[in-house]
């Protein structure tokens, strides 16, 4: 029995293999494009990756070793760019595949980096603070070679944050021997970080939200959303959208989900959810997260983890809109069915890349040791996310391409010049 079912989970994982679905896209981006072949053979994986291994000292005394990775996908634009998770099912494929997005991400909102990612296989709700710093401090003492403020930066991702930035900085700067705020992004804002930068991945969501509803003829007041996840995306989006009078009917977190079709007390959710997004626990009335995204509402944001609407649930989606705030959510087959559906998908490359653009000014503010006020950032954030929405929409409708083929256009193409004028190819 309990072979058979790991067996049923790997073919689960194969077919659902994020990297493989990302070089596909990536393919069909350049060859519309006119790329030749070369140019795929290089963009297709990361020029860089390093898995490390990690002993920590745990609270009991005993040893644990942890496995780490990071992920360097093109440094021709740029250093290369993009968070770190903490998660149990992290693995090597998956952070390639997000240091891919990362460089889409970059190309997409046009700032100076290629993409990277990191990841360790680890379960920090089960871990202790102190523990979580002994792993944070060794994750950077393993990659110290390869990362630095003009090589590659990373910044939060699933179940890090401004904390373990703090701490990765501080053991980034005695190795480095200065203190090296643009090391990393993300960080509090008494180490150097950017005002903002909490909530940038929720505003530039809530941003294309906006857009994508004005072509669709929705009025945000009184609309319903579905949000997929309390993270740092999904809590700051709900919010958001109920600030913005919309009416967030869903929620949900890594346990269960919860509906309300007259709509959610955000403010009461926000101020009871625990540092990993976890709010459900508290209720008895719940959903799972599978009737969580078949509900009928205009808007669903999947913003937890990947490979949630497949070909088994994208015929039973009811929203009009998918805007994807988390990496990954829709599989290839579910975003051709929710397109022939005449669903607007707006892809994660696109919707997520608020957060990397305020790490971009945290890093410029950095660097020039002049800081901005929260407008300035949130007027400049503006500015990039309309225009990106615009460019990836604009370039679906003229070469009749589906918006997730559209942002891997607009997203590959400054990359694979860049490489060309450097001479690679
Ligand atoms: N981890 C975030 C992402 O996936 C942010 C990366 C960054 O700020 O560098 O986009």
């Amino acid at each position: 029995m309990v072979a058979d079912k790991h067996t049923s989970e790997e073919k689960h994982e194969e077919k659902h293999d994020v990297l493989k679905a990302t070089q596909i896209v990536i393919h069909r981006a350049l060859e519309k494009l006119g790329y030749p072949e070369e140019v795929y053979e290089l963009l297709k994986e990361p020029i860089r990756m390093l898995t490390v291994k990690i002993p920590v000292r745990m609270d009991d005394g005993t040893v644990k070793i942890f496995t780490g990775y990071r992920a360097q996908h093109n440094d021709a634009v740029g250093p290369t760019k993009g968070g770190i998770r903490f998660h149990p099912n992290v693995t090597e494929r998956e952070v390639k595949a997000l240091s891919i997005w990362m460089s889409l991400k970059c190309g997409i909102v046009d700032l100076p980096y290629g993409g990277g990612k990191g990841g360790i296989v680890c379960d920090p709700r089960n871990m202790s603070f102190r523990e979580l710093e002994r792993l944070s401090r060794g994750y950077v003492r393993a990659i110290s070679q390869i990362v630095g403020p003009t090589k590659d930066i990373p910044a939060p991702d699933v179940f890090t944050n401004s904390q373990i930035m703090a701490w990765m900085m501080d053991e980034y700067s005695r190795i480095d021997e200065f203190n090296s705020p643009g090391f990393i992004t993300g960080k509090p804002l008494v180490l150097g970080g950017s005002h903002g930068r909490e909530t940038a991945t929720a505003k530039g969501v809530t941003i294309c939200i906006r857009e994508a509803a004005k072509k669709r003829g929705i009025d945000l007041k009184g609309a319903r959303v579905v949000v997929q996840g309390f993270g740092n995306a999904g809590s700051f989006l709900a919010k958001f959208m109920h600030d913005a009078g919309a009416k967030v009917i869903g929620i949900s977190d890594a346990y269960g989900a919860l509906y309300d079709p007259n709509g959610l007390d955000i403010d009461y959710l926000l101020d009871r959810r625990d540092s990993f997004g976890t709010v459900t626990k508290l209720f008895k009335n719940t959903i799972t997260n599978k009737e969580l995204l078949e509900l009928d509402c205009d808007i669903l944001v999947p913003a937890a983890i990947e490979n949630q609407i497949t070909e088994e649930n994208a015929h039973n989606i009811k929203a009009s809109i998918v805007v994807e705030a988390a990496n990954g959510p829709t599989t290839l087959e579910a975003t051709e069915i929710l397109t022939q559906r005449g669903i607007l998908i707006v892809p994660d490359v696109l919707a997520s890349a608020g957060g990397v653009t305020v790490s971009y000014f945290e890093w410029v503010q950095n660097n020039q040791g002049y800081y901005w006020s929260e407008e300035e950032v949130e007027e400049k954030l503006e500015k990039v996310m309309v225009k990106a929405f615009n460019n990836v929409y604009e370039t679906a409708q003229t070469r009749r391409v589906d918006m997730r083929l559209a942002a891997y256009m607009v997203g590959v193409r400054k990359m694979a010049e860049a490489c060309r004028f450097r001479g690679w190819i």
